[in-house]
């Protein structure tokens, strides 16, 4: 199967993604019948629809792409942006087959897109928008508990979650596991704590997972911890927003750049990320970012020094025409695809290390499928603490205080100590603890294959080679 390529002599988004999984195929002894079973995209729903807005009826195109039904129900968020289009959606639809693989989530791969500028609308338009595709997707069981759930992605957030669950229990009055349909929603509709930043999350887990194998971190060039490195991220969204947060805030790592689609900062001295997030959320990009000095050309800031570069906006952004100048030795992919399969070749032949995408960015449908399960359930998460239980807690807490106040004695308490422990195993610590488990165990699956097979010279290949025997072994089972 040979690529068609565009005129800047890049392959498309879904056949750069084919291109990646048959370098892994032609490592693994497929028949070459199911290769083609596992790599086809089973079916792509496109979907027309009028709204009336603003006194006139506008048509909007929307799509649901079921990669893989292996495993069902199929999973994979919806993105709302101008550039959605079929291919996108296929290739999208393929990497959440293998992510989920990967990160052992009982799912087949799907993804949605509606071709729409979510910015030009207000938001009881995009409610209206939102509700009508909803529709045209149930009606259809392409949202479904059973068979079919998306969840949030560029462009949505819990907001349009929240619709869509609604949407579907209105049309399903009498289905008990209704709330099921969609994953994303807010806490108090049936949400779980810690999915609105758990891709973020996902990606400081497996940054952390990477750095506790010296050997790996040498691959790269690289030593020590996380403490001090040099961060660049690209797409200060929900996924680069909490990723760089949290690295920032809770590994000691320094954010020396931020890309958005209007400009970029650079500080080599650390960027604030939570007060540029403010200024973007205020005033819609970087442009006027109050402290000057750290304005920057963004492909300048892309290629700059540092030590770690998190691309986390959307596919393509390192390119054959920009990846001899990436300068990064460590790449993690926060979005979806960010490095063309050309790009990717350039980056693995100077010895740049890649921290692939299907896992980099699993922490999202991770945390989702604890939400499912919660659905499913119909039970709280986490334990209730009883009165007398919490009040022992405290007289214990107030103890180890006074004891680590003592100068004499040389101990103290870690910061987090206390909240951890007054809260005990709640909703929030039982994702997060779920979720660094899962990037854990994901990482040294795909990274054993790394270490162990000559053939497998780079960590996208190894992860794709052990979700893909998964779906394999899914297959064999159905009698495929
Ligand atoms: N849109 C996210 C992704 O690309 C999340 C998908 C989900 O939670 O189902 O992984």
């Amino acid at each position: 199967m040979t690529a068609t390529l565009r005129p800047d002599g890049e392959p498309s988004f879904r056949e750069s993604v084919n291109i990646m999984v048959n370098r892994a195929m032609a490592l693994m002894d497929l028949s070459p019948g199911l290769e083609e079973k596992i790599r086809v995209c089973n079916a792509t729903y496109t979907v027309r629809f009028g709204v009336r807005l603003r006194g006139a009826i506008h048509t909007f195109t929307g799509y649901r792409s079921n990669h893989s039904e292996h495993m069902e129900p199929v999973k994979g968020g919806i993105r709302y942006s101008l550039a959605v289009n079929q291919d996108e959606v296929e290739a999208l639809a393929a990497l959440m087959t293998y992510k989920c693989a990967l990160v052992e989530t009982p799912f087949g791969g799907a993804k949605g897109g509606l071709c729409i500028d979510p910015r030009a609308w207000e938001e009881h338009e995009i409610e209206q928008i939102t509700r009508r595709f909803a529709y045209e997707l149930a009606k259809r069981d392409l949202i479904h508990p059973a068979q079919n759930v998306p969840a949030p992605d560029m462009g949505t957030s819990e907001r349009e979650m929240a619709w869509i669950a609604d949407q579907y229990r209105r049309m399903n009055t009498t289905d008990i596991n209704a709330n099921a349909c969609v994953t994303g929603k807010p806490t108090h509709a049936g949400g779980i704590q810690g999915r609105v930043e758990a891709t973020g999350r996902g990606v400081q887990y497996a940054l952390q997972e990477f750095f506790r194998h010296r050997e790996d971190v040498a691959k790269a060039g690289l030593s020590g911890t996380l403490d001090g490195k040099r961060v660049i991220v690209q797409g200060l969204g929900n996924v680069g927003y909490h990723a760089a947060l949290f690295l920032a805030q809770e590994d000691g790592a320094r954010i020396t750049g931020i890309i958005e689609h209007d400009g970029a900062l650079f500080d080599e001295a650390g960027l604030d990320v939570r007060s540029v997030k403010d200024w973007i959320t205020r005033h819609g990009g970087v442009t006027d970012y109050p402290e000057a000095g750290c304005r920057a050309d963004p492909a300048a800031v892309l290629e700059s020094d540092c030590d770690i570069l998190i691309p986390a906006a959307m596919e393509g952004v390192i390119h054959l025409g920009n990846a001899a100048r990436i300068r990064a030795p460590l790449i993690i992919e926060a979005a979806n695809g960010p490095v063309t399969a050309g790009a990717d070749e350039i980056l693995r032949q100077r010895g740049c290390v890649i921290i692939p995408d299907m896992y980099a960015n699993a922490g999202g449908v991770t945390v989702s499928y604890f939400e499912w399960v919660k659905n499913l359930s119909h039970i709280r998460f986490g334990r209730m603490q009883r009165r007398q239980e919490e009040s022992r807690h405290q007289l214990i807490v107030d103890e180890l205080e006074r004891i680590s106040s003592d100068a004499s004695i040389k101990w103290t308490l870690s910061p987090d100590f206390k909240g951890k422990y007054l809260r005990g195993a709640g909703e929030l610590e039982l994702v997060r603890s779920g979720l660094d488990d899962t990037m854990r165990g994901a990482y040294q699956s795909m990274a054993e294959v790394w270490r162990r097979r000559d053939d497998v010279g780079d960590l996208r290949t190894a992860a794709y080679i052990v979700a893909i025997e998964r779906v394999a072994a899914s297959y064999r089972a159905k009698g495929l």
